[in-house]
């Protein structure tokens, strides 16, 4: 099994790891994460040489979703994610931009995801995990084959989501990373919505916020 590529293109002014992920011998992907900047997205998929399928939301952040309507609309692809508790913050999309300086547009994705659901991308398949706390609609998506999730903003090398939102909940947050994320297997590997990649066995032996919760 040829492992997938994944070419990681940090996007607005929050440098957030969107992410380009796809099978070497098929060169069908996906985009994880169109924040925006959809230009140098454009750019990084031309240059990757892919055929990319669909596009993946983990939650419904500005940072995250804020070119999910500008990319569907240049590449024609469906948007899958994230779950439909994030509703409220895709419709809230051109007030969160407008705050940031940039434009980005209010959508509905063309499927809500949930827990149990599998997501494939030409032959990738991924498992949907939902855990809120950071958005209420917060979703990961676990390759178990090749053992990595794209985690959203659940869980930083060395730190967890923020959860100072009005909608926050730092409580389900912890609670679904250990009942969810720490059985994954220590091996697992992960891509956060910012910073640099790290695995389950690390954060669950150093991360500050994990302590006792295993
Ligand atoms: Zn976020
Ligand atoms: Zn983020």
């Amino acid at each position: 099994m040829t492992r997938p590529k994944i070419m990681i293109i940090p996007v607005t002014p929050f440098q957030q790891n969107c992410s380009l992920v796809w099978n070497e011998d098929t060169r069908i992907g996906a985009v994880v994460d169109p924040g925006g900047d959809v230009d140098v997205i454009r750019k990084a998929i031309d240059q990757a040489q892919v055929t990319v399928e669909k596009i993946l939301l983990t939650h419904g952040h500005i940072d995250h979703a804020g070119g999910g309507a500008e990319l569907r609309d240049q590449l024609k692809v469906a948007i899958e994610g994230p779950h439909e508790k994030d509703a409220f913050l895709l419709k809230d999309l051109p007030k969160s931009g407008a705050q940031y300086g940039y434009q980005a547009r209010a959508f509905t994705p063309d499927r809500w995801l949930k827990e149990g659901d599998k997501v494939t991308v030409g032959t990738l398949e991924f498992d949907i995990l939902e855990c809120p706390g950071h958005t209420p609609g917060s979703v990961v998506l676990f390759n178990n084959a090749h053992r990595f999730c794209f985690m959203g903003d659940v869980l930083f090398q060395g730190s967890v989501g923020r959860t100072d939102f009005p909608y926050g909940d730092h409580e389900a947050l912890i609670t679904a990373i250990r009942d969810k994320l720490l059985p994954l297997g220590d091996d697992v590997a992960f891509l956060p919505g910012h910073g640099p990649a790290s695995t389950i066995g690390e954060e669950r032996r150093g991360n500050p916020f994990l302590t006792g919760v295993s």
